[in-house]
């Protein structure tokens, strides 16, 4: 399967090079631009791309809920989901922590805004980060159905999570429940399985429409700024994986990315962590060998509150901008970048586009003016697919270092050759 989605990308690319190079030097002018616009680009593509993001999408919510559920009931012994959750949360935590700091520093070092000279004429106002207590609060659910219907993957968890303890109190009504459950979450599975087969076809309309529409204009000007962050993504995404999955697991990395490479393809093509959750919860228990008590709890968390490739991108972002601008946020406004950058993170949900709602609320937090953000929007889309990509690759390590100290790590499977037939 990923090699035949490597090759839907690249004929996605050719294809979608060669219009807007023939858009671009007018070849195309009247109506073969418009067959092309309307009924190729915005409409085949864009059809074929959105049914496939969409077909996965309707998988999301299921499967955590199912998957979560059943993960929480077999744990047995509860007293382990405070441990497991907890160091979760802190590797979640320092992984970003490290990208963001990589990010910042690659900023000061390679200075991607100086030159720019510009004024702030402050004409827009984005809106506030919100608070500690606010993203608290915004985890419990007052209705699980809105819930499941607003696709909250936070309140989705602890709902799922309070059931599936619940179930294990139960006695004989939670194994009954529990067998359910069960079944129904083998059936999800096979759904993810059955859908990812149309996978080349999806990620060819979704990358052919994007290279299509790409301007590359906004390159020329962009090139510093879209290199260093391009540049720390991989760093990160190659680098501090590969060293923290050693050093937590002992495994090797070039396991773990030859087995993560078609989830990183989907990520990238769908530039969405949510989206991206049944595939990368397939990988991570099936190929990489996590167990679904601590995978089904940490992928869909991650999707949601850890961002590294995101964080990465406000790094660099921020500090471009305030260069750019001849504005001096000092270390306490680096400082608080860091701290806004994260709770952002926390209360959003891993769609594509949404590093840059993110990045308006860490420019207002610390003055920096977030009209800034025009500057680099032109770029942003290749970025946005790089970085989910980094995203789920976080997600899915810090899944793999839970399990291993939790003891729920299948190291045989997670060495099997992915070669070999039964694996996608
Ligand atoms: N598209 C990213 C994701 O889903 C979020 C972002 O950076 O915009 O993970």
């Amino acid at each position: 399967l990923t090699s035949r989605i490597l090759v839907a990308m690249a004929l996605g690319l050719v294809v979608g090079g060669l219009f807007n190079f023939a858009e671009n030097q007018g070849w195309t002018a009247g109506v073969f631009d418009a067959w092309i616009d309307e009924f190729i680009v915005s409409g085949v593509f864009d059809l074929g791309g959105k049914i496939f993001v969409a077909l996965l999408k309707l998988l999301v919510v299921p499967l955590v809920f199912v998957s979560l559920v059943c993960g929480t009931a077999s744990l047995g012994d509860n007293t382990r989901m405070g441990p497991m959750a907890g160091k979760t949360l802190v590797l979640y935590m320092i992984t970003t922590a490290v990208a963001i700091s990589l990010a910042l520093l690659a900023g000061w070092v390679i200075k991607p805004g100086v030159g720019f000279d510009l004024t702030s004429d402050a004409t827009y106002t984005a809106a506030a980060a919100p608070s500690l207590k606010e993203v608290i609060l915004g985890i419990v659910p007052t209705n699980p159905v809105q819930a499941m219907a607003e696709g909250n993957m936070l309140q989705i968890i602890l709902f799922a999570l309070l059931v599936g303890v619940a179930m294990s109190r139960a006695g004989d009504a939670g194994k009954r429940l529990a067998a359910f459950f069960n079944d129904f979450n083998d059936i999800v599975l096979r759904m993810v399985v059955m859908l990812m087969n149309f996978a080349p076809y999806g990620v060819f309309c979704l990358i052919a429409q994007m290279a299509t529409d790409l301007g590359l204009d906004a390159f020329a000007n962009l090139a510093a700024y879209f290199f260093t962050v391009l540049f720390v993504l991989f760093l990160h995404g190659l680098g501090t994986y590969a060293v923290a999955l050693k050093l937590l697991t002992g495994l090797s990395p070039i396991m773990f990315y030859r087995k993560m490479k078609s989830v990183m393809l989907f990520a990238f093509s769908m530039s969405s962590s949510n989206a991206t959750i049944p595939v990368t919860l397939r990988a991570v228990r099936d190929e990489l060998g996590a167990d679904n008590r601590v995978a089904s709890f940490t992928i869909p968390m991650g999707a949601t509150i850890n961002m590294d490739g995101t964080a990465i991108m406000q790094g660099v972002a921020t500090a471009f901008i305030a260069q750019a601008y001849n504005i001096d946020i000092g270390f306490g406004g680096y400082m608080m970048v860091i701290l806004t950058a994260t709770l952002a993170s926390i209360g959003t949900a891993g769609v594509p586009g949404v590093g840059l709602i993110m990045l308006a609320m860490v420019l207002e937090q610390v003055g920096l003016p977030v009209e800034g953000i025009a500057l680099i929007i032109g770029v942003d889309r290749l970025l946005d697919m790089t970085r989910t990509a980094v995203n789920v690759c976080g997600d899915a390590m810090v899944t793999l270092a839970v399990a291993k100290s939790e003891g729920m790590l299948d190291e045989v499977r997670y060495k099997e050759d992915p070669s070999l037939p039964g694996h996608i």
